[in-house]
This record gives structure tokens, C-alpha cells and sequence, in this order.
């Protein structure tokens, strides 16, 4: 029997989304511009209690323009975490500046407070400081804000928050994505929630967000004719995508539920496999688990990620290794690294795993991926 296929973490409509696409159709807002486009805005404001908040046509196009408005430009350096998906660092490349990798902490999977700090050393002895940092906050946890803020403030750099995996996450309270001069979410199709493809920048400086709409907006000008004294892009969210954003607002709060659910679920599924270790949820923070993502002890087990997902793959289960990290692709092969003893960002990649965490999987589904995956890894349960 074929079953229904498993995915990683596909769209998940809650219901009211075509009522406000509708909407934008009766009212003939078909454009980047519109009800939809300023109520999703009020909505991420409201939830993340942030300033102020601009609606993009992508997640990429949101670092884009932080980093332009923060002022980046040919021959800066920009710090960058390397255990990341590569939309952090491609606007790097697009602004002409140099990408400086920063390596993970084993427990939260994030930038690593330490190498921060050295790399700042490192550079404010060259005379060179970073112009900004990119902190990016994944699979649903934030890093250790606290720690990255006092350290970018005391440099006097300031950090775009890459929160396009952590939407409802928290940090000693805070929401994700509120740390930072800037905030950076996406609502690509797999993320915790989607408007088929789309992004937002928030930051409490209502200046910057000004800048940026202004930029997004071709860099047009107070102006009865079209007055350009600057670069733009075209950049903004339709109102119908906003429309789709508007619907999934209401129910953000029940996806984060049922994906800690699904992890809770594994937890309890590998309990007792010596060899799995879980994603750790850092003191102070509230994870998503947008993935649930786990790592195999190569001391414990022979069994490699890639095995595990050519096997689901056959039982038509979607999973994936963890982010490749950035210094180890082709593309940013010259760009210094900065990393510990153990080079944590390829042993994550090397040794992780995300797990089907689709928020439309049933229990059952769930203890099927658990039944295949325990498969591969019977003889290394504790016999207690
Ligand atoms: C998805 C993602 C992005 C890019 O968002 P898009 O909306 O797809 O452009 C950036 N950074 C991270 C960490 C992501 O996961």
C-alpha cells in the first residue's frame, strides 16, 4: 500500500486565508500595496511588540535591505554565523561586502558567544571592524541574544536578526527577532508559517523601517513625477500574499504547539537509542521546534544521517541533514572562519538530522517515522 507522503514542514493553511484574499479580489487591491499588507504588518508588531514593520516579497529581500540601510557596502566585512541556510549570506555577496563565518556552540546550534568575541579582537586590531553582524536563530531557537548583544554594543556593530526560522521563539522572555537593530522573518513555503513566499523586517527605530519601505519602493521621492536620488529595489509583498500572512497570523500560536508536540513525540520515541541526541532547548528559551532535529553519536552508531533519509525516502518520508555550512560551500571558499577546537558547524552537518516535523502528521505518522528510524538502530538501546 502507498501511503500519503510525509513531508519535512509543508504549507498549513488555518481557514480564514481566502476569506482575505477575497477581500484584496472585491476591492481590487491586486497590487504590492493594500489593506492586507498593512494589517500583517500591525499583526507582527503586535506579536513581536516591535516598532515598526515592513512587509517584503521575501525573507532574502528583508537581509538585502538591512543590510543596505545599516549602510553595508564594497570592501565591508560582515559576520555571519556559518551553520545556516544560504539566504543569510547571499546578500553579503549582493552589497560587495566580505562574509566572515562565525562558528556554532554545541548547545544551542547557534553563533557562538566566544568566537564572536575573537573575531572581534581579531578584526578591531586590524582596523577593521564589522559593519554589521548576522545572527541567524535556527530551526526555532534563538541563539544566546544576550550575550551577542553586549558584545556587538560594546563593539559598537549592530546585529540583523536572522529570525526566518524562529517566529514565536523566546529569549529570557523577548521575542525572536527583537534583539537586533533589525529583525529579518520568512514565510517561504516551509516555514512555520507561509504566504507561498514572503518576508518582513521589523526594528523599534521607526527610521530604519522608513528607509527601508522607501527602498523596497524603488527609492522613489516625495514627488509628482518619478524623482529617484537613490538606489531601489522592488521588493515590496503583494496584497495578496498579505492577504494568505493575514489568515496564518491566527493560528502561528497552534502550529508552534503542535510542533513541540511532534517533538515531544520523538523525545519519547528515542528515549531509550543511546546513540540520538536532541536539538538542546538553551536555559531561558522557548524553541519552536519548527524542525525537530537530532544527531546520531558516531561513537555510538554507524548509521549516518544520509542512510536514515535514503530510508525514509523509500517509505515516501521527507527528511534532511542539517544546514551545509556556509564555509564548507564552494561559493564562500576564501571567506575566513572562525571556529573553535572542534569545528562544531561541520560536525552538526556531519552527524544531524531533521526529522518530518509537518504540523498536518498525525500521531501515527509520527510513531511510523519513529518505528523506521529505530530500523536502522535497534542493537544500540540501553538494555537497562
Ligand atoms: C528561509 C530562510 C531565509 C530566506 O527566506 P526566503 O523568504 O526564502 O528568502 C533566510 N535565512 C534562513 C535561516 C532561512 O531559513
Amino acid at each position: 500500500m502507498v501511503s500519503n507522503r510525509v513531508f519535512l514542514s509543508s504549507p498549513h493553511m488555518g481557514g480564514n486565508e481566502e476569506k482575505y484574499v477575497s477581500d484584496a479580489f472585491e476591492k481590487n487591491w491586486i497590487a504590492p500595496l493594500g489593506e492586507n499588507v498593512d494589517e500583517f504588518e500591525n499583526q507582527i508588531r503586535q506579536y513581536t511588540g516591535a516598532n515598526a514593520a515592513c512587509a517584503v516579497s521575501s525573507g532574502t529581500g528583508a537581509i538585502h535591505l538591512a543590510l543596505d540601510v545599516l549602510n553595508v557596502g564594497r570592501g565591508d566585512v560582515v559576520f555571519c554565523s556559518s551553520l545556516t541556510f544560504v539566504a543569510s549570506a547571499n546578500p553579503i555577496l549582493y552589497m560587495g561586502a566580505t562574509p566572515v563565518f562565525i562558528d556554532s556552540e554545541m548547545d544551542s546550534w547557534n553563533m557562538s558567544p566566544n568566537l564572536l568575541e575573537k573575531a572581534m579582537r581579531y578584526y578591531r586590531m586590524k582596523g577593521k571592524l564589522p559593519k554589521a553582524v548576522i545572527v541567524v536563530n535556527l530551526y526555532g531557537q534563538s541563539a544566546r541574544m544576550d550575550r551577542i548583544m553586549e558584545i556587538c554594543d560594546r563593539y559598537g556593530v549592530p546585529v540583523i536578526e536572522d529570525a526566518a526560522e524562529s517566529l514565536g521563539a523566546e529569549y529570557q522572555g523577548q521575542p525572536s527577532g527583537t534583539f537586533g537593530k533589525i529583525g529579518v522573518f520568512s514565510f517561504n513555503g516551509n516555514k512555520i508559517i507561509t504566504t507561498s513566499g514572503g518576508g518582513m523586517m521589523i526594528s523599534d527605530d521607526e527610521l530604519i523601517i522608513k528607509k527601508a519601505l522607501k527602498k523596497a519602493t524603488q527609492s522613489k521621492e516625495a514627488a509628482e513625477h518619478y524623482q529617484h536620488n537613490e538606489v531601489g529595489y522592488n521588493y515590496r509583498l503583494s496584497n495578496i500574499s498579505a492577504g494568505i500572512g493575514r489568515g496564518q497570523m491566527e493560528v502561528l500560536d497552534d502550529r508552534i504547539a503542535k510542533k513541540r508536540a511532534i517533538f515531544e513525540q520523538y523525545v519519547d520515541g528515542f528515549g531509550d537509542v543511546s546513540a540520538v541526541d536532541f536539538m538542546p532547548e538553551i536555559e531561558g528559551s522557548f524553541h519552536t521546534r519548527w524542525l525537530s532535529t537530532m544527531l546520531i553519536d558516531p561513537a555510538k552508531s554507524s548509521v549516518t544521517p544520509s542512510r536514515i533519509i535514503k530510508y525514509l525516502a523509500q517509505e515516501n518520508i521527507e527528511a534532511r541533514p542539517v544546514w551545509k555550512p556556509l564555509h564548507m560551500q564552494p561559493l564562500f571558499e576564501t571567506c575566513p572562519y572562525f571556529r573553535g577546537e572542534q569545528d562544531n558547524a561541520k560536525y552538526l552537518f556531519e552527524h544531524g538530522l531533521c526529522l518530518p516535523s509537518d504540523t498536518k502528521m498525525t500521531e501515527e505518522e509520527i510513531n511510523r517515522v519513529i518505528t523506521l528510524v529505530r530500523d536502522l538502530l535497534p542493537i544500540h538501546r540501553i538494555i537497562a
